[in-house]
């Protein structure tokens, strides 16, 4: 660990001492982590990752500290899952799930960058840290901060589901409810940023905090036997996230350790209702247009997105794309990947399943090619996207005869109903073929 060499501005190639600023003062572009990949190249092989803990820190040597994280010890190496039931319904033989639905502690895959940029902020001597969020970073912010007692501010649209606003208070964080949306609460945050002097995990910190997101690429390849898969469907929000995942895997492959080069063709998520990178990319226009969100997917309702433009960038680099549906499909995609798989996860992934339907509708996958779906947080926090949809449970007296009553009437009927009505589609199937 230790490999910072300093920070590098992405657009001119300045250089800066390391330290908590992501904007080049000499042409605005922002500012990333630079690391010595020499040394790094001496040190890690495959067999010194696998001797590592099974956590995102068994590739520390790989991500921005100086010293070992002092909060987040557990966060990452969630499942990669073959999902076959889903992979069936959408005609792919070699479907997988990414599940940081159950990243350790707050259920989304913020934790990877948090873990990071408040680490990072200990490092820096912060004692107080905030964010500007949507909802699962303030989470994952909230949380971090209680473990390495830390002051903490969380900056969230006031409009947040009832269990993301729960899950800041319990970790004692104070909570500052904005009336706008995530954009204005962003600018605001920009301003307190300077005034109070306080570590900001997305802002100030923002290029370690990016870096955090490197983890969720090197752990699928890893997962992968040490190959990329063909494609890789990922929600964007400020879209960081999906420009870091290759950002891994192109790592990965300078150090020698993947198997075959990287050629994986990657694809922008979003929802109808907030969709500025999708159309960006589904346009082929070269500025990102600013949106005012709409949407029930509210954890990645950011309408003007800091990374848009290299999000955009990298769906055309690798030949991917872009796609974007409405409110019913983000619950139709939620319901599809919690019955087939039995993964639960909130409306991002909701946006996330449904993008994936619809990119194999298109036959953008060959059946027997790789794809992975990011699925990057967990249902239990946005119960409200669902609970109209869902038949109430049936409430009965403690007898038999209640049940055989109810079981007649509610199941075994229209099940029947429904089993007759799949028979006559095959029967017309077969008759077609
Ligand atoms: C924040 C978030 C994203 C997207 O993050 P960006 O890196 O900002 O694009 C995706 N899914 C969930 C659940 C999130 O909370
Ligand atoms: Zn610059």
């Amino acid at each position: 660990m230790g490999f910072v060499q300093g920070m590098r501005c992405r657009e001119c190639g300045a250089e800066y001492e390391k330290q908590p600023t992501h904007v080049c003062e000499l042409c605005f572009g922002p500012l990333e982590v630079a690391y010595d990949w020499d040394a790094i190249k001496r040190r890690v092989t495959r067999e010194s990752i696998a001797r590592g803990p099974f956590s995102m820190w068994r590739y520390a040597d790989l991500l921005p500290l100086d010293g070992d994280p002092t909060v987040g010890r557990q966060v990452g190496f969630t499942p990669l899952i073959k999902a076959e039931r889903l992979g069936a319904r959408l005609g792919l033989r070699n479907l997988y799930i990414k599940n940081d639905a159950v990243n350790h502690p707050t259920l989304s895959f913020k934790d990877r960058v948090v873990a990071v940029a408040l680490s990072k902020a200990r490092e820096f001597g912060y004692t107080t840290v905030a964010c500007a969020s949507t909802g699962n970073l303030a989470n994952s912010v909230a949380a971090h901060a209680a473990e390495g007692g830390l002051e903490c501010y969380v900056f969230i649209p006031s409009d947040l589901e009832q269990n993301k606003v729960l899950g800041n208070l319990v970790y004692g964080a104070n909570v500052i409810k904005i009336d706008g949306t995530y954009d204005e609460v962003n600018r605001l945050c920009a301003e307190v940023g300077d005034k109070y002097g306080w570590a900001f995990a997305n802002i100030n910190l923002r290029p370690f905090y990016g870096d955090g997101s490197k983890s969720y690429g090197y752990e699928i390849a890893e997962q992968l036997g040490w190959k990329t898969p063909d494609h890789l469907i990922v929600p964007c929000a400020g879209g960081s996230l999906i420009t870091k995942i290759p950002k891994a895997w192109y790592e990965l492959e300078k150090l020698g350790l993947l198997d075959a080069p990287v050629t994986t063709k990657v694809y922008a998520a979003q929802a109808s209702g907030c969709n500025p990178i999708t159309t960006m990319i589904k346009t082929g226009a070269e500025v990102l247009r600013p949106q005012r969100p709409n949407t029930i997917a509210k954890s990645i309702a950011i309408g003007n997105p800091a990374d848009g433009y290299y999000a955009a960038d990298i769906c055309r680099k690798t030949g991917g794309g872009a796609e974007d549906v409405c409110d019913d499909d983000v619950i139709a995609g939620i319901r599809l990947l919690a019955e087939t798989e039995g993964i639960w996860t909130e409306t991002a992934g909701g946006v996330t399943v449904s993008v994936a339907q619809r990119l194999a509708a298109q036959g953008r996958f060959e059946r027997d090619e790789v794809v992975v779906i990011a699925i990057t947080g967990n249902g239990l926090k946005t119960p409200e996207a669902i609970r109209d949809q869902l038949i109430a449970n049936v409430g009965i007296a403690p007898s038999l005869s209640a049940f055989d009553t109810v079981f007649d009437e509610k199941y075994r009927l229209p099940q029947a109903t429904l089993q007759a009505a799949r028979l006559a589609e095959k029967e017309r199937e077969l008759a077609a073929a």
